[in-house]
């Protein structure tokens, strides 16, 4: 499967890595939006929120709870974050395995509609 996420989990491709564990990685985003901008991906494929299964269902729980204590690590917890998951073209999702942005160090300004 041709996906650069699978990739970055296997380590095949680089990626400046902040977190894993046995079900997730998380990276610095190469674009950042944000003077904070990590990715939390689950290290299993799945392409979008829309193919998350039951048995995925402790991925999801894994994601969060590896964004809170990335967010605590950082240093950026307590003033504050945003964790965002875009769904196919209309949510703006490019890379098509799933992952969650965490956004942050700064007051980010309202969501776009
Ligand atoms: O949610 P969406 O699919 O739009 O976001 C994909 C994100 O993956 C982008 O923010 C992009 O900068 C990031 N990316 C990355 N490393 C790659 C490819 C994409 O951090 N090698």
């Amino acid at each position: 499967m041709d996906c650069i996420f699978c990739k970055i989990v296997e380590g095949s491709i680089p990626s400046s890595k902040v977190y894993e564990n046995d079900s997730v990685v998380a990276f610095h985003d190469i674009q950042p939006a944000a003077p904070v901008h990590i990715l939390i991906i689950p290290k299993k494929h799945i392409a979008t929120m829309n193919d998350v299964a039951p048995e995925d269902h402790g991925l999801i729980g894994d994601i969060f709870a590896a964004a809170r204590h990335i967010a605590q690590e950082l240093g950026i917890a307590e003033d504050g974050y945003r964790l965002v998951n875009n769904v196919n073209s209309h949510g703006g999702q490019v890379v098509y395995h799933l992952h969650v942005h965490l956004l942050g160090g700064k007051k980010l300004g309202p969501l776009p509609a």
